[in-house]
């Protein structure tokens, strides 16, 4: 307790304990700074700590020690200038929207988008006059082709929900990059160690942390990774006025999931490999959609893009129909019938009738969603145990 709080009253002194600080050797793990307040010796230090993403830290909206921690051990994955977390990914994609688009604008944007972006770009379509033209995801003629005066954005995803289609990364975003047009790139499903976009030109590179990054279902989080300082500086101001920070505790959850992230990923990709040739074998089953089975239509540019590995989600179609894949995604035991991806529990879900039902009969076609389309994101048991479960959910009804 520093000398000026001796003398004091309890009620005062209990507000003021000492703050203990770690001299003569150093914590492993990223401290928790879970206090949202840092005080100043005089105001012209306080003042300057308002300048950017860079200043001292004085108020956590603007900047917090752990969720920095988080930031920069993103963005050196991604192999970006910088990063911002958000309190979840829908947080870092609506900053990024708003922050860089305004009326009138026109953005590109990938037919199979996550639900919420899409969500996002129609409320900005309806509301803020932004324009937005669909493209499938492998044609840069396509992009070329929907480039306005007043485009600014192409928005991507690395690898489609919910049946894996592997987006042409570099060729769609040489496309947008040779007509001045930024890319942003949601991977989410490839996370840094299987794609880094920027390394295919992305400007911008989003994450859900909620599912493999934490990795563990127990954390909200969303991150977005800037590969030039200058754009991050821009979103930043609109990241504080927005409000999306992300909380230290969840900062600090998500930096701990993250240090298993190559252990994990290696398991999630192995065993959904191995259960989507498992189930391609199946009779109850109709088809695999995995791009590292040699029948899917984007097998040869997953092994391009995504050599060590294309991901622990995929889907399949029963043989026997939307009633089949309803009793099935019921039927599982070890699995469980439920949203997200991305944890070390494997989880199933039915898109035609739960994730994608806003969706009319023609742009599930579009999407490859049929009715009888599962969704599994492989966790991390024994793959024998969860054949075992898909296999009895298979035959079970
Ligand atoms: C889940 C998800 C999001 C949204 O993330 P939240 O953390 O739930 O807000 C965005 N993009 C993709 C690809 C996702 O899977």
């Amino acid at each position: 307790m520093s000398d000026h709080h001796r003398g004091l009253r309890p009620e005062s002194r209990i507000v003021h304990p000492p703050i203990e600080e770690v001299t003569g050797s150093r914590p492993l793990g990223v401290p928790l700074h879970q206090g949202h307040v840092f005080a100043f010796p005089d105001s012209d230090a306080l003042a300057e700590a308002f300048g950017g993403p860079d200043g001292a830290f004085h108020y956590s909206r603007f900047g917090n020690p752990t969720v920095r921690s988080l930031e920069r051990a993103v963005a050196d994955l991604e192999g970006g200038s910088g990063a911002l977390a958000a309190s979840s990914g829908m947080g870092a994609i609506t900053t990024v929207l708003h922050a860089l688009l305004r009326s009138g604008d026109h953005v590109i944007a990938q037919q199979s988008l996550y639900g919420g972006t899409f969500a996002t770009l129609a409320d900005l379509a309806a509301r803020w006059g932004v324009e937005v033209t669909q493209v499938r995801g492998d044609d840069p003629g396509e992009v070329r082709a929907a480039l306005r005066p007043t485009t600014r954005l192409l928005y991507l995803e690395t690898v489609s929900n919910p049946v894996a289609r592997v987006t042409d990364l570099p060729a769609l975003i040489g496309a947008a990059r040779a007509a001045g047009v930024l890319s942003v790139v949601d991977n989410t499903f490839a996370t840094p160690l299987l794609c880094r976009p920027i390394e295919h030109g992305a400007d911008l590179v989003i994450h859900s942390a909620t599912k493999y990054l934490g990795g563990h279902s127990d954390v909200l989080a969303g991150l977005a990774v800037f590969a030039d300082e200058r754009l991050h500086h821009r979103v930043w101001e609109h990241a504080v006025e927005h409000g999306a920070a992300l909380d230290p505790f969840a900062a600090w959850l998500t930096l701990r999931g993250m240090q298993t992230l190559g252990l994990r990923m290696r398991r999630h990709c192995e065993a959904a490999l191995d259960l989507a040739g498992r189930l391609a074998a199946h009779p109850a089953v109709a088809a695999v959609h995995h791009p590292g089975l040699p029948g899917h239509p984007d097998h040869e540019r997953a092994l391009r893009l995504l050599p060590d590995g294309q991901g622990g989600t995929f889907a399949f179609d029963l043989a026997g129909g939307r009633e089949a894949a309803r009793a099935f995604v019921g039927a599982v035991r070890l699995a469980s019938l439920a949203p997200s991806l991305g944890g070390v529990h494997t989880l199933v879900l039915h898109p035609a009738s739960t994730t994608h039902r806003q969706l009319s009969d023609a742009e599930l076609t579009a999407a490859g969603i049929g009715p009888a389309t599962v969704r599994i994101a492989v966790g991390i048991e024994h793959p024998e145990d969860l054949w075992a479960d898909l296999e009895q959910a298979l035959t079970g009804f």
